[in-house]
């Protein structure tokens, strides 16, 4: 899975594995291809795709006529399936959009028809008892809602990692620790990557570097537009808090995008966020004292008994926002290039359309992918509180009794869903990956109970698999 160019030139390198250039992996996977997925961490999802806010949009609010609006759309719908077939936790729980004054209000009517422009006809105004009704623990001076069907909670870490996973499965070859640095080749050969890890050839070349997007297309000396990072600060409430909200409580839209939320996780716990800061530094993904009190201030207008509840984490995520609301995704025949960029804040939610968006712009460039074959499948591991978890699956505690062992008590992640992480197709390089893969560590401890256990698996893996790698005298097999 790691190492070297075997299989080199590859017919497509898609570099950045994240949830789009994994899912544009999984796409490409369907064809007799050899295809590399490229990605500068030791981990798939480790940029933006590891901290946003965990919603399944429905495209209502996206700008009518946009790339986004259609892909957003038409993902909702696509990631909305696969979910099911490959074991993805999403909960449709619905979304109300809060008016909280006149000016806001009077904004609802436009709202829903901007929704039907993008193809939802399904939105409905409600006034303040019926919204009371639905949503008891709001704050005073809610004066209605639009009510938005379809809005859902997914898991993001699960979405990435089914698309790397079936990809892996169906014969991409995921490289990991590998920044692409350079990109030269002769004008119609092959592209040459240098790499901080040894070099690479590819016919095609997909950027889906997500906040370095713009820094990719410079190595091959386009210029089309400059990501601006913008920060989204969260808080994460604890299990009780769960209660309290039954939708995804969203505000009216303002200039700087959609705004705080307060939304349930498919994890049994409640997200407050996100802020919105346009940055320049692209790593800043700390959270601010500043930024968490001004959460905490509109959340407790929004839900006001959340002020009372416990925060089990909090964290940030960059959004690559460009200056357009929309996509920038391009392809570039002559260089046999594309450029998929600009996923704003929606990227989890389009990211099957825009996976097959990016197959059209590689026939563009002149990609002939052969006849379409069944990928392999794929049943993630279940991390969602809704769905059977496997602690209370007696079954599969008969079969393996490691299933029936708590490692992890603040999220119930048993020894035997560790070990099975740690053999995956795509295994994590650390706690924090292992986390991902298992909620091990996700919890009100955040992980100071449960550590030293989960470290201590994690060595005990290693080494099985460096004595299988080597057998018992040491040497090589
Ligand atoms: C706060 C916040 C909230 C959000 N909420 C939602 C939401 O509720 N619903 C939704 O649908 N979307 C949401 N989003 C948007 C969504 O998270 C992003 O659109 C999506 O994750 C972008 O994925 P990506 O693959 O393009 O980028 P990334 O996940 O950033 O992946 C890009 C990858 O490219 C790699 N890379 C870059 N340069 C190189 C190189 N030279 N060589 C090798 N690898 C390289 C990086 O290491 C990285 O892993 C939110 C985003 C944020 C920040």
């Amino acid at each position: 899975m790691s190492g070297g160019a075997a299989d080199d030139p590859y017919d497509v390198v898609v570099v950045g594995a994240g949830v789009v250039g994994c899912a544009v992996a999984r796409a490409l996977a369907r064809y007799p291809l050899r295809v590399a997925l490229v990605e500068a961490a030791d981990d798939v999802g480790e940029g933006s795709s590891k901290a946003n806010t965990a919603i399944l949009h429905t495209g209502f609010d996206a700008v009518p006529g946009t790339l986004e609006a259609g892909l957003v759309r038409a993902g909702h719908r696509l990631l909305g399936a696969y979910a099911a077939e490959a074991g993805i936790p999403v909960e449709p729980v619905g979304a109300l959009l809060v008016a909280w004054d006149e000016e806001q209000r009077a904004a609802l009517p436009g709202l829903a028809a901007k929704a039907a422009r993008n193809g939802h006809h399904t939105t409905r105004l409600l006034g303040a008892a019926e919204l009371r009704r639905r949503e008891p623990h709001l704050g005073p001076g809610a004066l209605g809602a639009l009510a938005v069907p379809g809005e859902s909670v997914i898991c993001p870490w699960t979405t990435t990692l089914a698309y790397a996973t079936q990809a892996v499965r169906s014969g991409v070859r995921l490289l990991l620790g590998r920044r692409v640095t350079a990109v030269s080749g002769a004008p119609g050969g092959p592209h040459r990557l240098s790499t901080t890890r040894g070099p690479l050839t590819a016919r095609f070349l997909v950027n889906a570097c997500g906040l370095y997007a713009d820094r990719f297309d410079a190595l091959l000396g386009v210029q089309d537009f400059a990501v601006t990072p913008r920060r989204g600060q969260l808080l994460v409430y604890d299990k009780p808090a769960r209660a309290l909200v039954r939708h995804i409580l969203l505000p009216v839209p303002g200039p700087l995008g959609k705004g705080v939320l307060v939304a349930p996780t498919v994890y049994g716990n409640v997200l407050l966020g996100p802020t919105a800061e346009d940055l320049t530094d692209r790593t800043a993904t700390g959270t601010t004292a500043e930024g968490l009190a001004g959460l905490r201030e509109q959340g407790a207008r929004i839900v006001p008994a959340l002020v009372g509840e416990e925060v089990t984490a909090a964290y940030a995520g960059l959004r690559a926002a460009t200056g357009r609301e929309d996509y920038r995704c391009a392809a570039r025949p002559a260089l046999r290039y594309v450029t998929v960029g600009g996923i704003r804040s929606t990227g989890l939610s389009a990211s099957l359309a825009l996976a097959e968006h990016v197959l059209g712009l590689l026939a563009e460039c002149g990609l002939r992918t052969g006849p379409e074959r069944p990928l392999a499948p794929v049943r993630m591991p279940n991390l969602g509180e809704a769905f059977p978890r496997p602690y209370r699956d007696a079954a599969a505690v008969a079969r393996d009794p490691g299933f029936g062992t708590v490692v992890c008590h603040c999220e119930h992640v048993t020894r035997g869903e560790v070990r099975a992480a740690l053999a995956s197709d795509v295994p994590p390089a650390g706690l924090d990956g292992l986390r991902r893969r298992t909620r091990a560590g996700a919890g009100r401890c955040q992980g100071g109970h449960c550590r030293p256990a989960l470290q201590a698996l994690f060595e005990e893996h290693r080494r099985s698999a460096g004595r299988r790698r080597y057998g018992k005298d040491g040497g090589a097999r």
